[in-house]
């Protein structure tokens, strides 16, 4: 795949794959598939010497650690779990925006109280932030990982609060829980394997320096 000659991108269906394409195509990138409408995994572009991989969101900064893609791109939430090892971000996509929430049931006065007698639980997909976010803030928690659907959690008695990524809160809300603290702001980048930046330098740079001049063109998304 990673011939010398060929630039592959990895980056998931759905949301990114719909934000992404448009900047793309600043860099003159067209998919010549729809990758909601193909089975493809593999899909050329408009360009000869780009192909797109499509793979699950969290899946996306390995491919490119290992160099199996030279470029991809994936959310800030995928990258702090992952770690980011072999991998350089140069450029913040502004795309896929939302904020990484710590949410539960409005009532916050009993999961808090003081004299309870075991460590507050936390549900999320996202242990690493979880875990960071709390050991920040001097509480010790105890974490359970899930693989999605986190707001089912604290509405079966599984969890007490959930980290979960929050764009509107309209899930939240549908399903009574609410947002109750911040953790940060995410949104997608675009990520290069190490050794494709330096062994394909020029052609990497023509595609970021494009990428860049379309993201500070881009209307910049409104702060929901
Ligand atoms: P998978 O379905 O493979 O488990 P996923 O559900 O994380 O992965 P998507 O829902 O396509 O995949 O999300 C891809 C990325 O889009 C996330 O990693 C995150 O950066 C961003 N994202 C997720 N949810 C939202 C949201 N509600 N609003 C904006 N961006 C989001
Ligand atoms: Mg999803």
């Amino acid at each position: 795949m990673g011939t010398d000659e060929t630039l592959t991108i990895a980056l998931s269906k759905g949301r990114i794959f719909e934000q992404a394409m448009p900047l793309l195509a600043a860099a003159d990138i067209r998919a010549l598939d729809d990758p909601e409408r193909s089975r493809k995994l593999i899909l050329d572009t408009s360009d000869p010497r780009v192909k797109l991989v499509i793979i699950r969101a969290s899946d996306v900064p390995t491919y490119v650690q290992y160099g199996a893609a030279d470029l991809g791109v994936a959310g800030k939430d995928v990258l702090l779990e992952h770690g980011g090892e072999g991998l350089y971000e140069p450029l913040d996509l502004r795309i896929a925006r939302c904020r990484m929430m710590v949410a539960g049931k409005p009532d916050p006065g009993l999961a808090m109280h003081p004299g309870r007698r075991r460590l507050r639980r936390i549900a999320t997909k996202y242990v690493r932030c979880a875990e960071r976010h709390f050991a920040a803030k001097g509480e010790q928690v105890e974490i359970i990982k899930l693989y999605g659907s986190m707001e089912l959690a604290p509405l079966v008695g599984l969890s007490d609060l959930i980290v979960d990524l929050v764009e509107s809160g309209n899930t939240l809300k549908a399903n009574g829980l609410v947002p109750l603290e911040h953790i940060c702001d995410i949104s997608s980048r675009l990520i290069v394997n190490k050794a494709a930046w330096k062994m394909k330098h020029a052609r990497v740079n023509d595609l970021l320096q494009a990428l860049r001049g379309a993201v500070a063109s881009s209307v910049p998304a409104a702060a929901d």
